[in-house]
């Protein structure tokens, strides 16, 4: 039998370059690896976890379905869908739930991150999600997880879950890996922390201009050019990493000579770098436009997944349910 890969992203906005570099690029790697039976979702259930807008959520929903074909993905290969449309997600979060104490989640550095984020809103879905991760990869039985690595904490979690749930009750719930790409963490561009789309400011889009890309870049923050050393972080050490991680590293360690020779001039990196993101992305936003045109075959995408899912979310479910002793 094929190995399972399972990964979603919220359903918060539109993706951008940590996105993309951290998970979708290791979504198609595995959904191109015939080993592998692969399921990308849009996680709206974990949007709701912090504040969010009502009228914009079906949307938001839609536009990561579209930024994930637009990227690549392909039904043919691939389940693609919502999270939301698979009910069985939360009914198995229930159930896994039981398995954790509340003082492991309020340890957990993205529950605190979260917390000062949103001091109002501190709520037990926000408690509850890395649980209901563990229940999305678990219901799959998913054995590889392509995230970021800002997820790993989430991925102890399911790890710990199912190593519980095996031996109370004798399942076969594979412990989740993390599958890594090359750029499991893009830095943010203010110059402090990962590039994320709830940090205004921090991150380009996927759809974002050339025009767009230089004004971002050209607010992220820098120094005199030279040094001693090379910085470890703040905005320039981000700038640094970001030009590995779209111009390659020996254009990094050209920068890195300037830096402690003669100097960087920043403006020129900032243009260079511009002009390397574009050229990535561009391929990627004339696809979307595909999409943006065919809102039925969106559709289509996104429900005929959610029948594929819910198959393999519906065996799973009765399994469990023998297994724990809930009626049938
Ligand atoms: P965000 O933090 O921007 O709201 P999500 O939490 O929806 O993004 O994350 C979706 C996926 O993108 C996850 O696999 C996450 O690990 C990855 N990801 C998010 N930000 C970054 C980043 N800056 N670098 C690498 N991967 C990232």
């Amino acid at each position: 039998m094929k190995k399972r890969v399972f990964s979603g992203t919220r359903a918060t906005g539109r993706l951008h370059l940590g996105n993309y570099l951290g998970a979708v690029k290791g979504y198609l790697e595995l959904q191109n690896n015939p080993d592998y039976e692969a399921i990308y979702m849009v996680m709206d259930l974990h949007a709701i976890t912090t504040p969010y807008d009502k009228a914009k959520l079906f949307e938001n929903t839609r536009n990561v379905v579209m930024d994930y074909l637009a990227c690549g993905l392909d039904p043919e290969k691939s389940i693609i869908t919502a999270q939301s449309l698979v009910p069985e997600h939360t009914f198995l979060a229930h159930i896994l739930s039981s398995e954790i104490t509340v003082a492991r989640m309020q340890h957990l550095p993205t529950f605190k991150e979260k917390v000062k984020q949103h001091p109002d809103h501190v709520t037990m879905a926000l408690l509850n999600y890395p649980v209901l991760m563990a229940s999305d990869i678990l219901l799959y039985k998913a054995s590889l997880v392509p995230v970021g690595i800002d997820q790993e904490p989430h991925l102890e979690v399911a790890r710990e879950i199912a190593r519980k749930i095996n031996e109370k009750y004798g399942t076969d719930f594979p412990e989740p890996k993390r599958f890594a790409t090359q750029g499991e963490y893009v830095p943010s561009l203010t110059g402090e922390g990962k590039m994320s789309k709830s940090v205004e400011g921090s991150y380009i889009g996927l759809t974002d201009s050339l025009d767009e890309i230089k004004k971002k870049l050209s607010g992220a923050p820098t120094d005199s050019g030279k040094g001693e050393a090379i910085p470890e972080k703040g905005g320039v050490a981000n700038l640094f990493k970001l030009v590995e991680l779209f111009e390659g590293s020996e254009k990094r360690k050209e920068y890195e000579e300037k830096y402690l020779g003669g100097g960087v001039r920043y403006g020129e990196l900032k243009t260079e770098l511009a002009e390397a993101i574009f050229k990535e992305i561009e391929p990627i936003q004339k696809q979307r436009k595909i999409y943006e045109n065919d809102p039925s075959l969106v559709e289509r995408v996104i429900k005929e997944g959610a029948e594929k899912a819910g198959i393999i979310a519906g065996k799973t479910i009765e399994e469990i349910k023998d297994k724990i002793g809930l009626i049938k």
